[in-house]
C-alpha cells in the first residue's frame, strides 16, 4: 500500500508506533523510525531484524521539540531514502494526575511531546515535501480523550484536542501543496501500558466496549496504513477514530 514510500515514525521504538513501522515495512515502504535516545531506538531496529527487515529501515533520535535537531534528522533520512513522503506524528506521554495535584512542570512536558514536537516534526517535514513538490502525507496520532475528555490527568486530552486542531488547520493550509494531514484517534489500545493495569481495571474496560475487545496496535497501524497510502489521497482534514466504538 506504500510501496516505494518513504516515512518517519516518531515514537516509533515501541507501541503503537513500533508496530506501524512494521506494517509500513511489510507494505513496502522505506522507514525511519525516531526514538527519544539511540540505545532504544538501535533496540528497536535489532528487533525488525530479526524479523528481516533490514535494508529499508534506519533509526533517527532527534530531540523532537529542537527545531535544529529534527531539521538534522529528517534531512538524514532523505541522504539516506532519497525523499519524504509521509510523516507519523506518534510519540506521545500520557497522564492521570488530579488537577489539584498537577504541576506546571508536568503540563509543560505533555503538552511539549504530545503538542509542541508535532508542530515541530511537521513543520520540518512539510518544508522538505514542499521543496519536493510532489505533496505528502502527515498523520497524527491523537486520542478518543481528544473528543471526549477523561476524568483526570486534564494535559493529555486537552494536548490531543490540540492535536485535532492543528490537523484540521494544517489540512487547509497545506491542501494547496497536495500534503494531506490526517489524525487517527485510538481508543484504550493493548501495549505494555496497558498490560500492567490489573484485572479488575481491565475487564469492565473491555465490557463497555461495544466491539467486546481492546484495540490491538496493528488496528491503529491500518488506519495510518491507510491515511498514509494514495488509498486515501482525497481525505485529508480527518480524525478518524479507531476505538470499538467507544463513546464515553
Ligand atoms: P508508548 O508509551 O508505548 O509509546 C510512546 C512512544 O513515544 C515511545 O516510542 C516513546 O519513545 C515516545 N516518546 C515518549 N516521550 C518522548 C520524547 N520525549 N521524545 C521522543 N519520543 C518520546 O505508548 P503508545 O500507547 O504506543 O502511544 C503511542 C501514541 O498513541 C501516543 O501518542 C498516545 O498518546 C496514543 N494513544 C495511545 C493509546 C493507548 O491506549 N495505548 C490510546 C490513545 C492514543
Amino acid at each position: 500500500m506504500v510501496e516505494g514510500k518513504v516515512a518517519i515514525v516518531t515514537g516509533g521504538t515501541r507501541g503503537i508506533g513500533f508496530t506501524i513501522v512494521r506494517e509500513f515495512l511489510k507494505n513496502g515502504a522505506k522507514v525511519a523510525l525516531a526514538g527519544s535516545r539511540q540505545e532504544t531506538v538501535d533496540a528497536a531496529l535489532a528487533k525488525l531484524a530479526e524479523e528481516g527487515f533490514t535494508d529499508n529501515v534506519m533509526g533517527i533520535a532527534p530531540a523532537l521539540t529542537d527545531p535544529d535537531s529534527v531539521a538534522a534528522a529528517f534531512a538524514s533520512v532523505v541522504d539516506r531514502f532519497g525523499r519524504l513522503d509521509v510523516l507519523c506524528n506518534n510519540a506521545g506521554v500520557s497522564s492521570r494526575t488530579p488537577l489539584v495535584d498537577y504541576t506546571l512542570e508536568e503540563f509543560n512536558k505533555v503538552m511539549s511531546i504530545n503538542v509542541t514536537a508535532v508542530f515541530v516534526c511537521t513543520q520540518a517535514a512539510a518544508r522538505i515535501m514542499i521543496e519536493q513538490g510532489e505533496g505528502g502525507a502527515i498523520v497524527n496520532t491523537s486520542s478518543m480523550v481528544g473528543k471526549y475528555g477523561q476524568p483526570s490527568g486534564f494535559a493529555y486530552p486537552t494536548s490531543k484536542f490540540a492535536v485535532n486542531g492543528l490537523t484540521l488547520s494544517l489540512a487547509r493550509e497545506l491542501a494547496k501543496h497536495k500534503i494531506r494531514v490526517n489524525a487517527v484517534a485510538p481508543g484504550v489500545t493493548h501495549t505494555d501500558m496497558v498490560d500492567a493495569l490489573p484485572d479488575s481495571v481491565i475487564k469492565p474496560l473491555i465490557e463497555s466496549i461495544p466491539l467486546g475487545r481492546m484495540g490491538e496496535p496493528e488496528d491503529i497501524a491500518c488506519a495510518c496504513l491507510y491515511l498514509a497510502s494514495d488509498m486515501s489521497s482525497y481525505v485529508s482534514g480527518a480524525v478518524l477514530p479507531v476505538d470499538g466504538l467507544s463513546r464515553p
